[in-house]
């Protein structure tokens, strides 16, 4: 049967996230998750959580939360918006802010959930290529548009950009909203958040899933001016997935309170990424600069389906897009040190 209303979902590409894999002997570093567990305290406030409190509403406001991650950044707790993971809260983003007839300005490539989003809520958009060393290029976000979202560091190309670019940025797009995604801010880029009391359409958007190991809870947030955080207040429902589960309230809490987990985690895996970014470039890989929890990579003899395939059999997931420009790149989610080193031991032998 014909069904005219689907007609435009169908034109949607999905969204494919990477695999979930659930056996045991499996590595996994085809998601950008964090190979270590979530804070002590969270895992404490975990086990020793009264079930009965899952009778009652969770605070809809989740005050307590706002207020300690408006502590850690400087802002007041009326500059938060907290949502189920930061897809939720972009997506969330998008629908208030960019539905206007100008086109919203985003790399090419970047996150591949933003054209779902743009087709879905049908904003038009327009894509800003990136360098030839896959970097943002500054020109190309000061034509006339309807916002412009960008992440700092990038994915899947992990490069990040300066303060002082998104101060220019921010210069020439003073009247649309600017969301500055920094799903992997942590691992060593620099954030946008300093800028937030000087520009008032400026939305950073962050999440616990990478540099917390909470991907499992769902815990994103937004930062920006009372006047961006109260237009999102006012669009969300009172129970809907922008409202934060009890446990995800108690756990996101106690993870921004212990601030020194959260810097020898992110320390760590800067540390493993630096070290195998030089052991694959050891075995002829080229591999993109990094800011992020994971390495982009191509080799200039092995074909990257090839390589992924062969990884897979041997238990290793990595990411692999078949994406035009990067069909031959992977994508590589940072793990332990031991995981890498079975990674670069699978790579040596098949090499
Ligand atoms: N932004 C970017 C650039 C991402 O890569 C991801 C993770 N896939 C997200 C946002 C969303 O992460 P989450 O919903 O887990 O917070």
């Amino acid at each position: 049967m014909d069904k005219p209303f689907l007609d435009k979902l169908r034109k949607i590409d999905p969204y494919v996230p990477g695999e979930q894999p659930q056996a045991a002997d499996i590595i996994k570093l085809n998601a950008n998750e964090n190979p270590y567990p979530p804070a002590p305290c969270v895992q404490e406030i975990l086990r020793r959580f009264d079930a009965a409190q899952l009778a009652l509403y969770p605070d809809a406001n989740g005050k307590a939360l706002k207020s300690t991650l408006a502590g850690r950044f400087g802002v007041k707790p009326a500059q938060v918006f907290l949502g189920n993971g930061s897809d939720d809260v972009l997506a969330l983003a998008f629908q208030a802010f960019f539905c206007s007839d100008r086109p919203v300005l985003y790399p090419d490539i970047t996150y591949s959930f933003y054209p779902v989003w743009c087709n879905l809520f049908r904003i038009p958009y327009e894509t800003v290529p990136l360098d030839g060393d896959f970097r943002v290029r500054v020109r190309g976000y000061d034509q006339p548009n309807g916002g412009v979202i960008l992440p700092n560091p990038n994915a899947p190309t992990g490069r990040g950009v300066t303060l002082d670019f998104l101060e220019d940025l921010l210069q020439h797009n003073q009247d649309c909203v600017v969301i500055i995604d920094e799903a992997y801010v942590d691992f060593g880029a620099q954030s946008a958040v300093p800028l937030l009391g000087k520009y008032e359409n400026l939305l950073v958007v962050q999440t616990m899933s990478k540099s917390r190991s909470l991907a499992g809870m769902r815990i994103g947030y937004a930062l920006g001016s009372e006047v961006l955080i109260s237009t999102l207040e006012a669009v969300k429902n009172s129970y809907n997935s922008y409202t934060m589960d009890v446990l995800a309230l108690a756990a996101g809490q106690a993870s921004v309170e212990d601030e020194r987990y959260f810097q020898e985690t992110c320390r760590r895996v800067a540390e493993t990424r630096d070290r195998s970014a030089a052991a694959l470039r050891g075995l002829g890989f080229t591999v993109l600069p990094s800011l992020t929890n994971f390495l982009f990579v191509t080799h200039p003899k092995k074909e990257a389906p090839v390589i992924f395939e062969y990884l897979r059999q041997k238990n290793i997931y990595i990411r692999y897009f078949r994406l035009p420009r990067i069909e031959n790149y992977l994508r590589i989610t940072i793990g332990t040190d031991e995981q890498m080193d079975r990674l670069l031991d699978a790579l040596q032998a098949f090499l």
